[in-house]
């Protein structure tokens, strides 16, 4: 790569970069997405997306995944399952959609380098494993251990672990997705079995609060147990979740997605709020004035649930109770209509 000149240099191709790209192509500014990976989208990842995150991906980009309509909830002592009408999720391989996504901003002349990783911002740019790219502004979509940030000399925006066990075989067609708290275990974390049809995602996500690596593995390895899983027959995964938002707006360098901390420090879905702050940013870069409610929102709803986890009542206590609540159907159906946008039509205790 020779040195290049763009208006916008987006640092990381995942949901949030590729939402950024797609606005500011949109409104004509040049733009290129680097990301160190040679197929971004492959990492670990249940492939949840709700209401929010499917609105917000091109139609042409998403052609298959699985509705799903009812939900198995979990605990030590009860088990509920959650009828709704409509979707509350869809399974869906992000390697797939995020792949297709690429082709279509490629497609319309958007400059993609995969296999190259930033180094470090530079004056008028940013260095790159494949040499300099001159730009106006940076946006570090770069996940939750963005360098980015941390060249910003902000903390980190890691809130929550995950692990997670992937089959590569069809799961059992009737098999349905399910969720598990288990405040003993997971604290105010939980696990969740995510049949896509390609092969059933069973993982465990805990707060760095309560837990740490070590403490995680043993959660998960307690899950699989339960489940009578055999760990060696799948892959095994693991990420970080970046759930501690303190500002994406740097002067000319921005943050988005993980990296701006914006995925949800109880569900860990991250998905919808990459792809909501990544066009909401490039809207910011491109109207000087605009000043976006949204991210504003997702900042202030972080801070209050983080506050409620270290209240009075310990989180694994607050988030079980939660679940149980789930059970009462006018409970329940604020509660989903809150974390997914569906309103559950039956309730089975
Ligand atoms: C196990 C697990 C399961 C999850 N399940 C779900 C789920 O079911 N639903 C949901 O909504 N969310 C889920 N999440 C959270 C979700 O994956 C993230 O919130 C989401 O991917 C954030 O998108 P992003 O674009 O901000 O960052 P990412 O998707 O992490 O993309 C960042 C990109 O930046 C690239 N990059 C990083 N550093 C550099 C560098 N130095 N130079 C160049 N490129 C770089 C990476 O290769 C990557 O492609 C899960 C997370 C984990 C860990």
């Amino acid at each position: 790569m020779s040195d290049l000149t763009y208006d916008v240099c987006i640092i990381g191709a995942g949901p949030a970069g590729l939402a950024a790209a797609e606005r500011l192509h949109a409104a004509q500014r040049s733009v290129c997405l680097i990301d160190r990976r040679a197929h971004p989208g492959t990492k670990a990842c249940g492939g949840g997306l709700t209401q929010a995150a499917l609105a917000r991906i091109p139609r042409d980009v998403i052609s298959t995944g699985r509705p799903c309509r009812v939900l198995e909830v979990h605990s030590a002592g009860w088990r509920s399952r959650i009828h709704t009408d409509t979707p509350y999720m869809t399974l869906a391989d992000r390697t797939t959609w995020q792949a297709q996504w690429r082709a279509r901003l490629i497609a319309r002349g958007v400059r993609i380098h995969t296999e190259t990783r930033l180094l470090h911002l530079t004056k008028n740019g940013v260095a790159t494993s494949c040499g300099h790219i001159t730009c106006g502004h940076i946006i570090g979509a770069d996940g939750p251990n963005s360098r980015v940030r941390r060249a910003l000399g902000l903390p980190t925006a890691i809130g929550s672990i995950a692990l997670q066990l992937r089959h590569t075989h069809a799961p059992d067609a009737a098999l349905l997705p399910a969720v598990w708290f288990w405040p003993t275990h997971f604290g105010a974390g939980y696990a969740w079995r995510f049949p896509h049809p390609d092969g059933c995602r069973w993982g465990v996500g805990v707060p760095t609060q309560t837990h740490d690596a070590r403490a995680l593995k043993a959660a998960f390895q307690h899950f699989l147990r339960h489940q009578s899983l055999d760990e060696t027959r799948g892959i095994r995964e693991g990420g970080n979740i970046g759930c501690h938002y303190v500002g994406h707006r740097f002067g000319r360098v921005w943050l988005a997605g993980d990296a701006a901390g914006l995925a949800s420090p109880v569900t860990g879905e991250g998905i919808s709020q990459a792809l909501i702050s990544g066009d909401e940013v490039a809207k910011e870069i491109c109207c000087p004035n605009y000043r976006s409610r949204a991210i504003a929102r997702l900042g202030g709803q972080h801070r209050r649930t983080f506050a409620a986890l270290a209240g009075p009542l310990p989180g694994a206590r607050l988030l079980h109770s939660a679940a149980w609540l789930l059970r009462i159907p006018s409970l329940g159906r604020t509660v989903l209509s809150r974390f997914a946008q569906t309103a559950p039509s039956k309730i089975d205790v």
